[in-house]
């Protein structure tokens, strides 16, 4: 019987570093050193005699936000899912991560609340302290540890299209790219090519320029508005650790998320984000009256009474988008695409880095398979990918597709499948068990199909009815 979309998606997730790699091709080039590109080259090691990442970014990726990844600036958790492979790649990377200036806070007491209402759900102690870091540095930990590798090298400079085998079939057998600062054009031979060029890649056009069909694009306009800034952290105004809240949609209520979370260099991190035509601004003042009216109280403490660093910076992003290459009829053999490049989420769901995670840990599963890379088309790679992006874009698309701004077709299911979500979020708010197994799917440890079992939602409809088994606690505005 073939396996389920679930079954497959544990057995991307596994923690275990595989034993059975082996060297399948002499060179492979990976387009993007962010964290898709990192994590492919990771993988890639244990495969090629070389590895070389591309990035036209050459700034110093360990100076704080650099402008190769423009959202860097912004709020990023990193999900359980994605730690857990970290820690599968580099056994000590939390230990490290934690050693190069990580807080290790030993708490587990994150603070959600939905529509103002605190969860009151306890979580098991987790294996290993959670790791919560800005963007930039959690990426210079990441690439620090790729390059320890004598096979992996970083080149800079801008890729600017694909070689290709002669004829019509011809399979993918390089890249070029213009080194940073100038200079000719460089040709590098590979037996096969990642394109981690993130959410503007252009890979599609580079395939049908040479005669290949696009993969296909599906995009959900989300018209999402972002605002972050940066506290200096300090125990008389706040002892927040980690803080979400987020508000749904409703007829006297608008949609809204905002964090805020301890990170390296004693400081907070906080994220104010509205859709559409709601939009914070870059003003201090206007972030401090944001934090204060829409969000609970230590989210106006900190932005009222902390001292900012730096500014508030905002991103817009306007829509999700994912590229199908899975469903492509003819596909060259030498080339993949990981990360943003094939997938990218409404941020507020924190997917994005974890997915890219999982794409590395698709493309070690083929590998470890034995393909002819310079033969066959990455079809098994793809296939795997498209489980977890599935995954990724069922949580995020079903829950935006409830944005009043949101006119996208409703999918098959949709109706009952946010009826039982609704149903199942309603009793994770005072039920343990309820709200361990939603954050274990939120959290992209589990596939959302576990949230299908009959015995899940009986207990939660249960729970509904009698009005939970522990009263919530409401949030203190
Ligand atoms: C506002 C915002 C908040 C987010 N918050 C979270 C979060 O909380 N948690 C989370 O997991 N994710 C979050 N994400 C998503 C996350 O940023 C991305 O999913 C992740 O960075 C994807 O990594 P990537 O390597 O695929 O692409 P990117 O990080 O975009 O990197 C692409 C890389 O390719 C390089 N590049 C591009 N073109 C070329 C070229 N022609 N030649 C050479 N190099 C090139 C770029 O310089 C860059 O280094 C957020 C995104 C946004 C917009």
């Amino acid at each position: 019987m073939a396996a389920s979309a679930a079954q497959r998606f544990a057995e991307i997730n596994t923690p275990h570093p595989p034993t059975d790699a082996k060297i399948l091709m002499r060179r492979a080039v990976v387009l993007g050193g962010s964290m898709a590109g990192l994590m492919a080259a990771r993988v890639l090691s244990d495969h090629a005699d070389e590895v070389v990442i591309v990035e036209r970014d050459d700034t110093d990726v360990t100076a704080g936000p650099r402008p190769g990844v423009p959202q860097g600036s912004q709020v990023h958790a990193l999900l359980p899912a994605g730690q857990v492979q970290l820690d599968r790649w580099w056994p000590d990377f939390t230990e490290r991560a934690i050693a190069a200036g990580a807080p290790d806070e030993g708490r587990n007491d994150a603070k959600i609340f939905i529509n103002d209402e605190l969860r009151v759900a306890t979580e098991p102690p987790p294996a290993k302290p959670i790791l919560i870091t800005t963007r930039p540095f959690l990426e210079a930990q990441v690439r620090a540890r790729v390059l320890e590798s004598p096979k992996v090298r970083m080149v800079f400079g801008r890729a600017e299209g694909l070689l290709f085998a002669d004829g019509p079939d011809g399979a993918v057998v390089g890249a070029r790219y213009v080194p940073a600062g100038g200079g000719d054009p460089v040709e590098l031979r590979a037996d096969l090519v990642v394109d981690a060029m993130g959410r503007a890649s252009s890979l599609n056009d580079w395939l049908e320029q040479q005669g290949w069909p696009r993969a296909p694009m599906q995009r959900m306009p989300i018209k999402l508005n972002y605002a972050s800034a940066l506290f200096q952290r300090d125990p008389a105004v706040s002892d927040t650790w980690i803080a979400i809240s987020q508000t749904t949609p409703a007829k006297d209520r608008v949609a809204r998320i905002g964090g805020v979370s301890s990170v390296e260099g004693d400081r907070w991190i906080m994220l104010v984000a509205g859709y559409d035509d709601d939009r914070p601004s870059r003003d201090p003042d206007e972030f401090a009256r944001r934090c204060r009216e829409y969000f609970p109280q230590m989210f106006g403490d900190i932005a009222e009474r902390g001292t900012m660093i730096g500014g508030v910076i905002t991103y817009h992003q306007a829509d999700s988008r994912r590229r199908d290459f899975d469903q492509v009829e003819r596909l060259p053999a030498g080339i993949v695409a990981a990360g943003d490049a094939v997938a990218s989420f409404n941020p507020v769901y924190g997917q994005g880095m974890t997915s890219a995670m999982l794409h590395a840990s698709c493309l070690s599963e083929w590998l470890r398979t034995g393909p002819d890379v310079t033969r066959e088309p990455a079809r098994g790679y793809f296939e795997r990918v498209r489980v977890v992006v599935d995954a990724a874009w069922q949580v995020s698309t079903f829950a935006d597709l409830g944005l009043p701004h949101i006119t996208s077709g409703q999918p098959r299911g949709y109706k009952v499948i946010r009826w039982a979500s609704e149903v199942i979020l309603k009793a994770s708010m005072t039920d343990d068990v309820t709200s361990q197994r939603l954050n274990r799917v939120t959290t992209m440890l589990d596939h959302p199909n576990a949230l299908a079992s009959p015995g899940l939602l009986l207990r939660a409809l249960r729970l509904n009815l009698v009005g939970g088994r522990r009263r919530a606690v409401s949030s203190s505005r």
